[in-house]
């Protein structure tokens, strides 16, 4: 990062450290290697000359450097108009530093760090507005007019709450009531740049940078109205009764969960945010049936309009369905093995965790892991080596052709999969002579 500061300063242009990593050496808290703002006068096609191997891919002049430690360089700006709530309409570089301060969403990510000799670590803070005193104090404050700042782009709506959350600052008052005031305009914002605000609050006590579990950001959410707009179907689960040992509505208990869950799988805990959406609808006599395919749906509109990758959408959809399985040491040997055949092996982890949390979330106390143990060592025991999905079985579709005279058609696929329940039920038959027999009583049945 050093190196950047000593470039650009050599090169004769004025440079800054600012942004979050910045902001948290102030707070005390020291980050690894990555992830440095610069900001500089330097114009962003003197910055990607004097870097060879950077990166400048968009029209807001950031330069990227690195990729180890990653550090983005970005020109000083101004901001004009914002007629979509969403990206500024023009950005002109040539401001000064104070003009590219101002434009900035909140004091404390306000605050800049200007080298006089950065090759010796010498330099002074460059602070206008505040933000090392609302650090200290624990404020967040917009810079400026608060409900001109989230009328120009609601998307500092949610990342004021997750600055709030996650560095444990309370949201100064007129801030506040700006943000309640305009928490509705926060539906213009693309699905994409909620997403990774959301993502980035799931992970929000990931070391070393948080503390707060994520629970937190999403009960400020609520509080400030945001959370009825961004996740309707989530807000929703307000108020319905849950009927478990630890007192709170499903949306307490979802929240629960979310924090049970590991924070460097944010997709994972986003699933877990919503792995019982369909609570809110299947409540009638209290007991849910059927939720997990009505949440199952709920998550994949909610996964989409976010814009999640087509595979993590996929994932949450298939976890929240697949939630609800009830392990009793009863089950024979062969259920074990339609279990990870239904779950398939590469979700078996993900959803454990699921469970656990989901657990967790459901009593006052540690639960007792035990039935999940035994479930785990059984499926290592009774699925080794067994053909769990039909390309798996010791025959494939060329074979019953072949052995059938059938010409390639449905009935092949109903075949197989015959053939795989079989199997499931009764291992040792996964050899070709005993499938290609039954498939000939199963093709004689049929005709
Ligand atoms: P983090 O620790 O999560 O990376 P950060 O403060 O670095 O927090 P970034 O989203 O990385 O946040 O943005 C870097 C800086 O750019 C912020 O500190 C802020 O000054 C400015 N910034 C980013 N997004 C906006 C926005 N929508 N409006 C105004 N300023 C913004
Ligand atoms: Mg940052």
């Amino acid at each position: 990062m050093q190196r950047v500061l000593v470039t650009l300063a050599g090169a004769g242009h004025e440079a800054a450290l600012v942004g979050g990593t910045l902001r948290d050496l102030l707070r005390g808290r020291v980050r690894g290697a990555g992830d440095w703002d610069v900001a500089t006068e330097a114009h962003p096609e003197v910055v990607a000359r004097l870097f060879p191997g950077s990166l400048w891919q968009n029209r807001f002049g950031t330069v990227t450097v690195g990729p180890d430690p990653l550090i983005e360089v970005t020109t000083y700006r101004t901001e004009g108009g914002y007629r979509d709530r969403r990206r500024p309409d023009e950005v002109r570089f040539g401001a000064t530093l104070d003009e590219d301060l101002a434009r900035r969403d909140f004091t404390v990510n306000a605050i800049a760090w200007v080298p006089s000799d950065p090759g010796a670590g010498r330099g002074v803070l460059r602070d206008p507005h505040g933000g090392i005193d609302d650090l200290r104090a624990g404020v967040l404050r917009a810079v400026g007019e608060p409900a001109e700042r989230f009328a120009e782009d609601a998307l500092r709506l949610v990342r004021a709450v997750r600055f709030a959350a996650r560095l444990g600052l309370e949201i100064e008052p007129r801030t506040g009531e700006a943000l309640r005031a305009a928490a509705s305009s926060v539906t213009a914002v693309s699905g994409e740049r909620i997403r990774d605000e959301l993502l980035r609050m799931l992970r929000s006590d990931e070391p070393p940078w948080g503390e707060a579990p994520p629970s937190t950001g999403f009960r400020l959410l609520e509080a400030h109205g945001l959370l009825e707009a961004l996740l309707p179907e989530l807000a929703a689960l307000r108020g319905v009764p849950q009927g478990k040992p630890i007192p709170g509505d499903a949306l307490d208990h979802a929240l629960r969960a979310v924090d049970a869950l590991p924070p460097d799988d944010a997709y994972l805990r986003l699933a877990g945010l919503l792995h019982d959406l369909g609570k809110a609808t299947t409540g009638a006599g209290g007991h849910f049936i059927g939720h997990e395919e009505v949440g199952a749906e709920l998550a994949r509109r909610v996964a989409e309009r976010l814009r999640l990758p087509n595979d993590q959408v996929a994932r949450i959809v298939h976890l929240v369905r697949q939630h609800m399985f009830a392990y009793t040491p009863g089950w024979t040997d062969a259920a074990v093995r339609r279990f990870v055949g239904r779950v398939g092996r590469e979700h078996l982890d993900d959803l454990f965790a699921l469970r656990a949390a989901d657990e967790l979330a459901s009593r006052a106390h540690e639960p007792a892991a035990a039935e999940l143990d035994e479930l785990r060592a059984r499926i290592g025991a009774v699925t080794h080596g067994v053909p769990l999905e039909t390309r798996q079985l010791a025959i494939d579709g060329h074979d019953l052709q072949a052995v059938l005279g059938l010409p390639p058609s449905p009935e092949i696929g109903r075949i197989l999969a015959a053939l795989l329940e079989a199997t499931i039920e009764e291992p040792s038959l996964n050899n070709r002579e005993s499938l290609i027999g039954l498939a000939r009583e199963i093709a004689a049945r049929a005709s």
